[in-house]
């Protein structure tokens, strides 16, 4: 018989590796099993798994897995089998960078070692006519032979334990078996929303998910639309992560964190720090001891990722632990600030025909904000500093003030400033804001930057160009952002010497005010650190808006923090700064008349 050759790809890796990976059974129960054969499956990139669980008499008799990934030629397919032998890794290195779910090649070899196998495979586009057929039973090849297959893999898994009795006594009632696959299933589907999954019991459906680029459709065919509907998205990027998902508004919480889902890197992980970090983002609007709902979708610079800590692998250890779990809780306190913002100005939009006094006091005042505002309370004396933010106030108006943009929150009357850095507002309905003048004043900027088409103004020449001396390794970092620089209108000569001349700054950055500010610029930027998911000419524009923006400590008039407010309302996100912290907090009269006790 005649296998189909094809290249191997999987490869045993060298004692020395192998020591160097976290060692320990991975195949305790059947739940076990049908996490490694998924998860080898998602590896295979496949776009739809099937897996099918059948039982009798009160016991688990056979898992079987279909995927369409990629599949193994038959040499691979035979391999796969050999402890340590993996495609997914060569050194201990690739660690640092590795993005599959495994890595240790050990999964197929300990369960075939324990059970009867059958595998199934046959490569994707190899033009093969037929595929490999494996049988194996307590690590011994009893069978291999040539079968008709679709492209893909499928590897079923039967008498699970039955050269081990002590283990198989060990295991625990059907239903609590079937109860932990559903556990493990729910966690994959929701770490893996691009693929569909199907979990059949005795031919049952019991869990279906389908391909989604949209999380929520995966949370809402696992716990209901209703469910789905009540959520919060919630959104972050910061240089060395991403944070996406949903979480639950305060009225519906648990006693447990069993509803926290958190996947790192898709991978679906357990994390107390994350977990803790989720909960104390509501802050003080869940009870000690009532936990949110949560799918927290968390991106990390694979660098910071330790993946081999545990053999399953449900644990992964975070560098940078302190600002990973700042970050999920600014991220969720942000989103629920937000979220409790956005009704209150949708409201009225949403009321029905009949109160057309309600909607033409909105139109008034949109339009009253939209032609520029007049100044209302009484200007107070100018102080140091109030020159120059003047002038960087009109000019971020003169843009914003032609964006038709339709705004989240509702027209916010100021009433004073305090400590030169927060703004006292009242809303229509007779709210308290507090508006941090800097984190507001960045985030105008960060959007009319951004905004701002080439043919636009957005440099303007300095009449004498100013000269910068950086060390070598600065300079050589200057010189690489020298491009992206100049497309957002710092235009930096190189002369040499690791001196440059700068010829020409951003109009948001106000009149040119002596070289400190080019300087502060320059060091900003050789600091910042190596962004992974942020490009240079987000980098600079978040710098840009952030030099840019009148600073905390700026005392600044009535007539200027009324400028601010009304130009944040036109922004397309006025609820947080470009770094994700909230530009705004809000007190209702309920909530100032809760903390006076007054009921
Ligand atoms: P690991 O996943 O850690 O590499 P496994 O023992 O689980 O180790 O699998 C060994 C190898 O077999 C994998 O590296 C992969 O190349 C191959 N393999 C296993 N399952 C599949 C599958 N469903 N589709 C394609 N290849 C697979
Ligand atoms: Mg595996």
């Amino acid at each position: 018989m005649k296998l189909q050759e094809s290249p191997h790809r999987i490869h045993v890796l060298s004692p020395a590796t192998v020591n160097q990976i976290a060692a320990g059974e991975v195949v305790e129960r059947h739940a076990s099993v049908v996490k490694e054969i998924v998860e080898n499956a998602i590896d295979a990139g496949a776009r739809s798994i099937r897996i099918e669980i059948t039982s009798a008499s009160g016991a688990i008799g056979s898992i079987r897995v279909t995927d369409d990934g990629y599949g193994m030629s038959a040499a691979d397919a035979l391999l796969a089998f050999t402890p340590h032998a993996t495609s997914k890794i060569a050194t201990i290195e690739d660690l640092h960078t590795v993005r599959t779910l495994g890595f240790r090649g050990e999964a197929l070899a300990s369960i075939a070692a324990v059970a009867k196998v059958i595998l199934v495979s046959k490569p994707r586009d190899s033009g093969a006519a037929a595929g490999i057929r494996i049988v194996i039973a307590g690590g011994a090849v009893q069978e291999t032979a040539e079968v008709g297959a679709p492209e893909g893999t499928s590897v079923e898994v039967g008498d699970l334990f039955f050269n081990t009795p002590a283990r198989k006594r060990f295991q625990k009632s059907l239903n609590t078996e079937i109860t932990r696959i559903h556990a493990i299933m729910e966690g994959i589907c929701l770490a893996h929303p691009g693929i569909s999954f199907r979990l059949f019991h005795n031919k049952a459906e019991q869990l279906v998910t389908d391909h989604t680029s949209q999380a929520l459709d995966t949370i809402a065919r696992l716990y209901g639309s209703e469910t789905a509907n009540t959520l919060i998205p919630v959104e972050s990027a910061l240089p060395f992560m991403a944070i996406s998902g949903y979480i639950s508004r305060p009225s519906l919480s648990r006693k447990d964190t069993r509803r926290i889902f958190v996947a790192v890197n898709g991978r679906y992980v357990s994390s107390i720090l994350v977990t803790n970090a989720a909960k104390e983002g509501y802050a003080t609007l869940l009870p000690k001891d009532r936990f949110p709902v949560a799918f927290l979708d968390l991106e990390i610079d694979t660098a910071l990722v330790d993946v081999n800590v545990h053999p399953t692998k449900k644990q992964v250890r975070l560098s940078r632990e302190k600002e990973i779990a700042q970050a999920v809780r600014d991220a969720i306190s942000t989103a629920l600030m937000i979220h409790d913002l956005i009704p209150d100005v949708k409201k009225p939009a949403r009321l029905p025909a009949q109160e057309p006094t309600l909607t033409g006091v909105q139109e008034t005042t949109r339009s009253y904000d939209l032609t520029g505002p007049e100044p209302t309370g009484v200007s107070e004396p100018t102080h140091a500093g109030t020159a120059l933010s003047d002038r960087r106030l009109r000019q971020t108006e003169l843009v914003t003030g032609l964006l038709p943009v339709s705004p989240a929150i509702p027209p916010m009357e100021v009433i004073g400033q305090f400590g030169g850095i927060y703004i006292l507002a009242t809303t229509g309905s007779g709210e308290l804001m507090l508006i941090d003048q800097h984190a507001a004043h960045e985030r105008i900027l960060y959007e009319q930057v951004t905004r701002r088409s080439g043919a636009e103004h957005r440099s303007q020449e300095l009449i004498v160009p100013a000269i910068l001396h950086r060390s070598p390794k600065d300079a050589a970092i200057l010189r690489e952002l020298m491009p992206a620089l100049a497309e957002e209108g710092v235009v930096i000569e190189d002369f040499g010497s690791d001196a440059f001349v700068v010829r020409a700054i951003p109009v948001v950055l106000g009149k040119f005010e002596g070289n400190r500010i080019i300087d502060d610029l320059v060091s900003d930027l050789v600091t910042s650190e190596p962004a992974r998911t942020v490009t240079d000419r987000e980098k600079i524009t978040r710098i840009l808006a952030c030099r840019g923006a009148i600073k905390a400590g700026t005392v600044c008039t009535q007539e200027q923090c009324q400028r601010i407010v009304n130009q944040l309302r036109f922004t397309k996100n006025p609820f947080t700064c470009p770094h994700g912290r909230p530009t705004m907090i809000r007190f209702s009269r309920a909530d100032l008349d809760a903390m006076f006790k007054r009921t």
